[in-house]
């Protein structure tokens, strides 16, 4: 009797599968013939020198919109917003310039902006006042945590640990920001500074919080001088251990807050099937990045201070316009909402706006499929944020496989980046949400070379790999609408709830 080897036999089953999945997809849909050169142009645009780093509030961030604007416009996409048949949300901000001087004393030491001061916010202010120490400064009425229940801070400076109760890490620590200086005001103190404890170097933090903030306009306000002290360990010591007074004093002046817009841009697509035209698809990519000179973070100088955010984000919002475009040409079965966001650099603050103030209602939001990266080391892949959560892998490995590539799934766990884009404002909503990204396994040297630098430039693109990364992002995402079932959360999920409560249960 003939034997075939087992192994033969699976080999033979197995290769007829993968062949079935090829063939499933038609490769007369318009991404199988995306043009290098178009994407390279659009790229040489948006990331041009003259958009200046493309920053929230400024012009080249505008010039920008305007041009997605006239793409979808272009394509044939309806306005995003029915109220003035415009492709723009207006998203109104809040603008804090950080104080110009400010000078702090705290026992006999001296703290000023050049050195060991950082101010995150300083109204104006002159106070003589004593110091008290007070743990964390955190309150939590739900879980009875009062850092200021036996504790006098009446007219007094507040100095805290940074971060939450049992929590110095980096995530606890900028959410204290967000909330610590409010607690201090309602407990009476009339200035804050935390003691800054985290691993990595004084100066970057002070570079990244020290400059302009910007929030939605109803959020952050001026309350109390707020920021943060590099202090030695033994004043930390002197102060948690001081028996009576410490005297100090605050001085802050030169602090300017004012409003200011910034705008979303979108527009709608009907879905070819009429049993699924009211589920709609939203794909997003943030098309702002940090500007020119100080307002980038990062190291710059007078031959090149422009941060012109070639990967971080102008590959995702080509990618978003080419899937646009594709659509356009020969729609899904969903519905599609194409959404370039503002803000995302300052803190999520396009897409937090939309996800609050959507324009088409979040409970017919069926998925978001944000594409956003701070760059790529693997042109044989494309990485996923968000894997094995709302059951949309099958969907982007297909695509991925469809040109040549594969999946790379949820790399660098310890940066958090599911949390860190555009999908998590539309996850904490309910909405199933991950983010698209080019091929990257960990924040390696050859990333940390572009990411938030000068160098992020369009010449040191890979325009071939721009294009195949536009091409799987659009397949992928007509698979997604195309689902006979829409994504959900995984059960357990974190965001399960939310989603539950969003589209009413028995989804
Ligand atoms: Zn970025």
């Amino acid at each position: 009797m003939l034997r075939i080897p087992v192994t033969l036999i699976l080999l033979f089953f197995l290769s007829a599968q993968t062949l079935r999945a090829q063939e499933e997809i038609d490769r007369s849909l318009p991404e199988f013939s995306f043009d290098r050169l178009d994407l390279a142009g659009e790229m040489h645009f948006l990331a041009s020198d003259f958009l200046a780093g493309r920053r929230t509030g400024a012009v080249g961030n505008e010039i920008a919109a305007e041009y997605i604007a006239a793409q979808l416009r272009g394509f044939g996409y309806k306005p995003i917003n029915s109220a003035d048949s415009s492709f723009f949300q207006t998203v109104p901000l809040r603008r804090v310039q950080p104080p110009e001087s400010a000078h702090v004393t705290i026992g006999g030491s001296e703290f000023d902006l050049s050195g060991d001061l950082l101010m995150v916010r300083g109204p104006e202010a002159s106070a003589d006042a004593s110091v008290v120490f007070a743990n964390y400064g955190w309150v939590d009425p739900e879980t009875d945590h009062d850092d200021y229940a036996n504790l006098d801070v009446e007219g007094k400076i507040v100095v805290t640990r940074a971060g939450l109760p049992g929590d110095p890490g980096q995530q606890a620590v900028f959410r204290g920001i967000q909330e610590k200086a409010e607690m201090a005001a309602a407990a009476g103190a009339v200035a804050l500074f935390e003691i800054y404890s985290l691993p990595f170097p004084w100066n970057a933090f002070r570079n990244y919080l020290g400059g302009e903030r910007l929030s939605i306009s109803a959020g952050e306000s001026a309350t109390i001088p707020y920021g943060f002290i590099k202090f030695s360990d033994d004043a930390v010591k002197r102060l948690q251990t001081a028996e009576g007074d410490t005297e100090g004093s605050v001085a802050s002046t030169g602090m300017r807050i004012d409003r200011m817009d910034s705008r979303n841009v979108g527009g709608v697509l009907r879905g070819s099937d009429p049993a699924l035209q009211d589920e709609y698809l939203l794909m997003t990519a943030h098309f702002d990045h940090v500007g020119v000179g100080k307002q980038g973070g990062g190291y710059f100088s007078d031959a090149d201070s422009i941060f012109n955010g070639a990967r971080d984000n102008a590959i995702g919002t080509i990618s978003l316009l080419a899937a646009a475009r594709a659509f356009a040409e020969k729609p899904p079965r969903r519905s599609v909402i194409v959404l370039a966001v503002t803000g995302e650099e300052m803190g999520l603050l396009g897409s937090k706006y939309y996800a609050d103030n959507p324009l088409i209602p979040l409970e017919q939001t069926v998925f978001n499929f944000n594409t956003d990266g701070g760059g790529y080391n693997d042109t044989t892949a494309i990485s996923l944020i968000g894997s094995n959560r709302t059951g949309i892998d099958e969907q982007v490995e297909k695509a991925a496989a469809a040109f040549g590539k594969r999946v790379i799934m949820d790399p660098a766990p310890e940066q958090g980046l599911f949390d860190r884009s555009d999908n998590v404002s539309f996850a904490a909503m309910g909405v199933p949400a991950l983010s698209f990204t080019p091929g990257f396994d960990d924040f390696d040297d050859e990333i940390l070379k572009y990411y938030h630098q000068v160098t992020d430039n369009p010449e040191t693109i890979n325009m071939q790999y721009l294009k195949e990364y536009c091409q799987i992002f659009t397949l992928a995402a007509r698979l997604i609408a195309n689902r006979d079932v829409v994504p959900f959360w995984n059960e357990g999920d974190k965001y399960e709830a939310a989603g539950q409560s969003l589209y009413g249960t028995g989804k």
